[in-house]
């Protein structure tokens, strides 16, 4: 299997950037792709592995049978290649964008690994331009009801597998567009919203109904023999500072979903950095997307607070391959800031220790203040490092507790100590005919893993089905 010198033969090679200073001038994707011979030696990158981590706990969170489609896509079997992605992947088109690719880190190929990622992608595209993707309608319905809480990837999948699996499936979903945080949350330039709703439409083809606008409670949910709750975990950590309400503070979703219902609609942003000094409190890759986000809405200068010290450049000795490499990482974001601002736009160990407001409560400037460890590992404030910065925008992407109190209580349930609604055996099942899955049962995650959490739950819920019917 596989060109076992290809590793050799041909350096790895991603899928290009567009020049940063181009592509601050839209929200279009910000990749091109490459030529289908370049992206045939890549595919024979992938050599016969003895045992393939890509694939493994390590790597791929849905055990994408990488090395089988890899080799197919080398020998230009294409539609085969993606029939074979297909039996794991619900929608590579969504992590073929936007997976950090922990398969990749896992290769045997280590920091030169197999371009997964992009393999995945440009199989996945060449199958929707070539007509190979229709609408698969299950020729067997069950006869059973389910719904599905949320319409985020986690919601998405498991929707998908009880509808293969011949359920009538119900979606409901409160905001006024389907897809979660892949529509409001990861910007239109990662993951353009036309790829989001392409995906939508072939469900609906297949026979999975969207019901949009519309908030999930208990009486509603008595309609269904079963319900899979996918609601994500959103409720964002705050700022423990006065003023954190002025105008001007917002959280980055928040700020992220108004750009993007922007792009959508061609209206001016609700919330717009154009013309602003903007501070970004959080380093992570949240974070990122504001910078980008920002940059794009022509901001006045972006820099963004983070309260750790830089992740190292090479791997620590207690994180070996193939673990996920705890090392830092420059995103597109950063690297666009650096393009214009000259600079990382990033300052470590640093955070927001005062908010200052005009006369209207908007804020016009705050101090930051530096960081270091005391004797008991908690972070404090070193004496005389206050710099006051200019901020007329300041996002918070300080990570997230979990599920929304909203939901929680809307839906008269009750998370765990860390915001979660999973089940102490660790299942999907919450009890009855309720199940739980992706963020709103792990926690703050990826999509990869939503996608594979939203499959198990499906899988758990379809058992149920079959258990009550005596089969
Ligand atoms: C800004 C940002 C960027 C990210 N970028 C990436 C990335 O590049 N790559 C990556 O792998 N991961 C990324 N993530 C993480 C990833 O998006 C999440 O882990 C993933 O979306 C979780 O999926 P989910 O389906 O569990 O929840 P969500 O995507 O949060 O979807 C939950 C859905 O449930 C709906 N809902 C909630 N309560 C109710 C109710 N009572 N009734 C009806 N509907 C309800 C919500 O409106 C929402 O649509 C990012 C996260 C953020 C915040
Ligand atoms: S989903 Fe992510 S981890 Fe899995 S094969 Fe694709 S890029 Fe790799």
């Amino acid at each position: 299997m596989g060109k076992t010198t290809g590793f050799m033969e041909y350096a790895r090679a991603e899928n290009p950037y567009r020049e940063a200073k181009e592509r601050l001038k839209d929200f279009s994707d910000l990749h091109t792709a490459l030529s289908e011979p370049l992206r045939h030696c890549q595919a024979s990158r992938c050599m016969n592995c003895g045992v393939p981590f890509c694939q493994s706990d390590f790597g791929c969170p849905l055990h994408n049978l990488i090395p089988e489609w890899n080799d197919l896509l080398y020998q230009g079997q294409e539609k085969a290649a993606l029939e074979r992605l297909l039996q794991t992947a619900p929608f590579p088109e969504f992590t073929g964008r936007v997976c950090p690719a922990l398969c990749e880190k896992a290769c045997n190929l280590a920091d030169d690994g197999v371009t997964n990622r992009d393999n995945e992608l440009y199989l996945i595209e060449t199958g929707f331009e070539k007509g190979w993707i229709q609408p698969r309608i299950p020729a067997f319905r069950a006869g059973k009801r389910t719904a599905v809480v949320g319409s985020g990837p986690a919601g998405l999948a498991a929707a998908d597998l009880l509808n293969r699996m011949g359920h009538a499936v119900t979606v409901i979903e409160k905001a006024d567009r389907p897809g979660g945080l892949l529509m409001y949350g990861i910007p239109n330039m990662k993951l353009p919203k036309g790829i989001v709703t392409r995906r939508i439409r072939l469900m609906e083809a297949e026979g999975v109904s969207f019901l949009l606008n519309t908030e999930a409670d208990p009486e509603m949910l008595n309609a269904y023999d079963a319900v899979v709750l996918c609601g994500g975990a959103k409720k964002p950590r705050g700022l423990q500072v006065e003023h954190a309400d002025a105008q001007g503070v917002h959280f980055a979703v928040e700020y992220l979903t108004e750009a993007t219902k922007s792009v959508l609609s061609g209206m001016a942003p609700a919330v717009s950095a154009q013309g602003k000094h903007v501070v970004v409190v959080g380093g992570g890759d949240t974070g990122n997307d504001c910078v980008g986000t920002a940059l794009r809405q022509h901001c006045a200068s972006v820099t963004q607070l983070e309260m750790m010290p830089a992740a190292p450049e090479k791997r620590a000795p207690g994180n070996p391959w193939p673990e996920w490499p705890r090392t830092l990482r420059t995103d597109y974001g950063q690297m666009e800031a650096m393009a214009v601002q000259g600079g990382d736009p990033r300052i470590y160990e640093t955070t927001v220790q005062a908010i200052r407001v005009n006369d209207k409560n908007e804020i016009v400037s705050l101090t930051a203040v530096r960081l270091t460890k005391n004797q008991e590992g908690r972070l404090v404030p070193i004496p005389d490092t206050e710099k006051t910065l200019p901020c007329e925008l300041l996002l918070i992407a300080a990570g997230f507790v979990g599920c929304e109190d909203a939901t929680l209580s809307r839906l008269a349930l009750q998370s765990d100590a860390r915001g979660r609604l999973l089940p102490p055996d660790g299942s999907h099942h919450l009890g009855g005919k309720l199940f739980s899955a992706g963020d709103m049962r792990t926690g703050q995650s990826l999509v990869v893993r939503a996608l594979a959490d939203g499959r198990a739950a499906a899988m758990e819920a379809h058992r149920f089905l079959g258990q009550k019917n005596g089969f």
